[in-house]
């Protein structure tokens, strides 16, 4: 009948909501993960790492209070800022991992690159999902590459290249449908979520992939004029 129709489909946006949620944490909580186990293994300097796990927390909480807040109308603050400053930040949050995967990220920018308008916290969850994707598409490890520069007058694009196994066309077709996976534990979210949080950008998503040789990700966005 219509009511239980309604009913199974309430119940599935909440489901989707907290596979959503789980996977939001997961990232920062794995980033976490990863420093502490890098510090309990190494001779490092401690003191530098502090940091980053304060503002992973920070993200953390962040997720947790903007769930708290989705009965409301969400507030989303778009700010004038660099992506290169964004997609470093991301790279320093990720490095830790990306060591221990035997994983090396090469970030080369255009100097000058105009700011674009943007909700600071979704363009890094986007480029997180990417690269994470990208890391592990190298199991056994290699150089992921990315770069910044500008498209045209008006947009700068992030082109990410890995060299990992590649997306089949069957994949590729399918990329974006929540909770596909291919992965023994994968949520199959990331990219479904990088697409929206691009997409409320204004901004463009492509994604070529060649099986065997690697997958390219660009990500245009306009600038701030
Ligand atoms: P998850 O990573 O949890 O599987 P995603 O939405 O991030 O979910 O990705 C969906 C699927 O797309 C992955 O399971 C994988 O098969 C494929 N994929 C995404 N990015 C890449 C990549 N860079 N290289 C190879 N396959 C990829
Ligand atoms: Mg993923």
């Amino acid at each position: 009948t219509e009511e239980m129709l309604r009913k199974s489909e309430k119940l599935s946006v909440v489901g989707q909501i907290a596979a959503g949620v789980a996977h939001e944490i997961r990232n920062p909580l794995t980033s976490l993960k990863g420093f502490i186990q890098f510090m309990q293994s190494a001779a490092v300097n401690k003191q530098e790492y502090y940091g980053i796990m304060m503002s992973e927390l920070s993200r953390i909480e962040l997720i947790i209070t903007e769930m708290l807040m989705l009965a409301k109308p969400q507030m989303v603050r778009y700010q004038s800022k660099s992506i290169e400053m964004i997609v470093k930040s991301v790279v320093t949050l990720l490095e830790t991992q990306a060591h221990l995967s035997n994983v090396q990220i090469n970030l080369v920018a255009e100097s000058n690159l105009p700011l674009v308008l943007c909700e600071e916290n979704q363009l890094k969850q986007a480029f997180i999902n990417l690269i994470k994707n990208a890391m592990e598409a190298m199991p056994d490890g290699g150089q992921i590459d990315i770069l910044l520069r500008a498209e045209g007058a008006k947009h700068v694009r992030v082109v990410l290249q890995d060299r990992g196994n590649g997306i089949p066309e069957d994949v590729l077709a399918r990329l974006g449908e929540p909770f596909y996976t291919t992965k023994e534990k994968g949520t199959g979210l990331g990219i479904m979520i990088t697409y929206k949080i691009v997409e409320d950008h204004n901004g463009h998503l492509l994604i070529e992939s060649k099986v065997g040789e690697g997958t390219f990700v660009t990500v245009t966005l306009p600038i701030h004029l």
